[in-house]
C-alpha cells in the first residue's frame, strides 16, 4: 500500500484493511514521503492494531541513506531502496551503509543492462531483489518478468501498474491471474499491438 502523506491517515487505511482481511502482511510504500520520525511513529500505529509490516520501501527522500539504515535497525522490518538506487553506484553506496534489506530493481530508472548489474551486484552483497515499474504498458513489463524470469533471485514481484491503465492494447504476452502471473510460450515478448491498418509483432 502507498504511504508516506499522512502517519495517521495511512494508519486509519491500514488497519481498515487489516480488519478485512486480518492474515495478510503489509509492504508499505512511502515514496520518500516521510520523515525518519513519522515512520517510526507509522510503524508503532500499525504495530498497535496487530498490522505486520513484512517490507517498507523508500520511506524517506533518496539522499537519506543515514535515515533508511537508522528505520531498519530502529523497527525490525526490512527496507527496500527504491529512488535511492538508480545506478550501480547508488547500490554501492546503498550496500556500504547497510541502508537497505532489498533493492527495487526498475528497468525505466536504469535501463536493462543496469539493471542486470544492480541485481548480481545485490546478490553479491546479500541484499534481496525486488523488482517494479513505473507506469508502463505490459510491453515494458514483460521485458522486466523476463528479467525474473532468466536471472532468477527475485523474491517481490511488483509488475501490476499496466492493471492501472484504463486500456491494454497489447495483446498477447504474459498474463495477469489474481496474484499470479503467467508466462509466455513463444520467442521474443509474444505479444502484438494492433495499429490502424496492421499489427506489429514484438519480438
Ligand atoms: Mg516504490
Amino acid at each position: 500500500m502507498k504511504i508516506g502523506t499522512d502517519v495517521e491517515q495511512d494508519i486509519l487505511r491500514l488497519h481498515a484493511v487489516h480488519d478485512a482481511l486480518p492474515d495478510i502482511g503489509f509492504i508499505g510504500d512511502g515514496n520518500q514521503g516521510f520523515s525518519r520520525e513519522d515512520c517510526i511513529r507509522f510503524v508503532s500505529g500499525v504495530k498497535q492494531f496487530g498490522g505486520r509490516l513484512v517490507l517498507l520501501e523508500q520511506p524517506v527522500v533518496r539522499e537519506d541513506l543515514e535515515g533508511l539504515q537508522a528505520i531498519r535497525h530502529l523497527t525490525g522490518i526490512p527496507v527496500a531502496a527504491d529512488e535511492s538506487v538508480r545506478s550501480l553506484e547508488d547500490a554501492r553506496r546503498v550496500v556500504h551503509l547497510q541502508a537497505a534489506d532489498y533493492i527495487n530493481i526498475k528497468i525505466m530508472k536504469t535501463g536493462v543492462l543496469e539493471a542486470r548489474r544492480i541485481a548480481a551486484f545485490a546478490l553479491s552483497a546479500g541484499l534481496r531483489l525486488m523488482i517494479g515499474g513505473m507506469l508502463e504498458t505490459r510491453v515494458a513489463m514483460g521485458c522486466s518478468f523476463g528479467l525474473v524470469l532468466g536471472l532468477g533471485g527475485f523474491d517481490v514481484l511488483d509488475l501490476d501498474t499496466p492493471l492501472l491503465l484504463s486500456t491494454d492494447p497489447v495483446m498477447g504476452g504474459y498474463r495477469y491471474d489474481g496474484p499470479l502471473l503467467h508466462p509466455w510460450h513463444q520467442p521474443g515478448l509474444d505479444m502484438q499491438v494492433p495499429g490502424q491498418t496492421d499489427c506489429m509483432t514484438i519480438q
